[in-house]
This record gives structure tokens, sequence and C-alpha cells, in this order.
């Protein structure tokens, strides 16, 4: 079985790896791209880490957004 790439804490929930496999009762998954020998996750890597990235930045902005919309309302 593949070892599937899964930046996710929660692992309960997941059926699908980012790569799009379904994962079956046991995935396999890690957080360590050491650890993922799934072609499909290493071929993504980049794609997957700049989605990441980009949820990141989306979630700091809305953090930054409510900040001001507190400073506004104080
Ligand atoms: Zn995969």
């Amino acid at each position: 079985m593949k070892t599937h790439f899964a930046p996710f804490t929660d692992l309960e929930d997941i059926e699908q790896a980012p790569c799009g496999t379904w994962l079956g009762e046991s995935p396999e998954l890690s957080g360590d791209w050491a650890e993922v020998d799934c072609l499909l996750c290493q071929k993504r890597k980049e794609r997957i880490i700049a989605a990441a990235a980009d949820e990141e930045r989306f979630i700091v902005e809305q953090m930054g957004d409510m900040a001001a919309f507190m400073r506004a309302e104080g």
C-alpha cells in the first residue's frame, strides 16, 4: 500500500488523499514527504504545498479582516 501525503491533523475524516486517490479503511498517510511513496502525491507535491499555503494565507487574511473589524467597532 502506498503512503499518501496528508497535511491535515484530523485524519479520521479523510476519504480522499490530496492526490485524488480514494482511501480505504486504514489508509497510509503521512505529513512527512520523506515517507510518502505515492507517485501521484509526489508529482503533485508542489501544487499540494501551494494549495496549503493558499489556504493559510486565506485564513490569515480573514483573521486580519476580523481584527480590523473589531478595531473599527471598538
Ligand atoms: Zn497519493
